[in-house]
């Protein structure tokens, strides 16, 4: 009740506005996000493939909700055995965690990782896992900016899901140039041997779902999956907030 009052009260001397469209905080509102913007969120929709999550064009309405291995996930295998997103990388998502990553705008790992929650209990493909480990940052680049945001985002699953996060199983032991302009072949270059399996005894015989925001080619989870298993974990699967299509 006392705290109800205080949002009400704090709401009242300083109106919040979504950090995407700046819209007064409304209906529907998932602080911050506003409950337009928390809509227009492309949550990602069945079928697709059941390896790596790609979307497939609808074609058959009544069909199984996952289809077989998407032609890259039949040609190499990626290391994970599943990977899921919340949402499709659009143009909204995009914007929130461009906000999360590089504004500092924290609180947006709230609504997203909400979401990651509730989309993720419905299309993972197994009932449980053991822990939630986020993709790490390189320790310079995570004091740069602060915060690590696969963190804050795994924090809220695991708010939700009851399952912990290993925050420090993985540590990213060199720091990798930005992957936005490489192709498949040049990511996996460029994150080979950039992870190491910190605490093997949090991932040892477990199911570990890594957390990241964004999965663009899998190159970097794959990777992550890679020295989890060497470590000993029982399987690796991938939840993120967005996938591009
Ligand atoms: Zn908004
Ligand atoms: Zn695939």
């Amino acid at each position: 009740m006392w705290r109800e009052w205080a949002l009400a009260l704090v709401d009242l001397l300083l109106p919040p506005f979504c950090p995407l469209c700046r819209a007064r905080l409304d209906e529907g509102r998932r602080d911050p996000l506003c409950g337009s913007c928390w809509d227009r969120l492309e949550r990602l929709s069945p079928p697709y493939c059941r390896t790596c999550g790609r979307p497939f064009p609808r074609f058959d309405p009544g069909g199984a909700p996952e289809a077989g291995p998407c032609e890259p996930c039949r040609r190499r295998r990626p290391r994970f055995s599943y990977a899921r997103a919340a949402t499709l990388y659009g143009e909204r998502v995009r914007e929130a965690v461009h906000a999360l990553k590089f504004q500092g705008k924290t609180a947006l790992a709230r609504p997203l990782g909400d979401l990651m929650a509730e989309v993720g209990s419905m299309v993972l493909p197994v009932a449980a896992v053991d822990c939630l480990v986020p993709v790490p940052l390189h320790p310079s680049r995570e004091a740069e900016r602060g915060f690590n945001q696969s963190v804050l985002l795994a924090r809220r699953v695991s708010r939700r899901w009851g399952v912990p996060v290993e925050p420090r199983a993985l540590r990213r032991r060199r720091s990798t140039p930005s992957q936005t302009d490489l192709d498949a072949e040049e990511r996996r270059a460029n994150v080979k041997d950039a992870f190491q399996v910190c605490r093997s005894r949090a991932v040892d015989g477990r199911h570990v779902l890594l957390i990241d925001d964004v999965f663009t080619t899998g190159a970097t989870v794959s990777e992550c999956a890679r020295v989890l298993l060497e470590a000993g974990a029982r399987t690796v699967g991938v939840l993120t907030v967005a996938r591009v299509a």
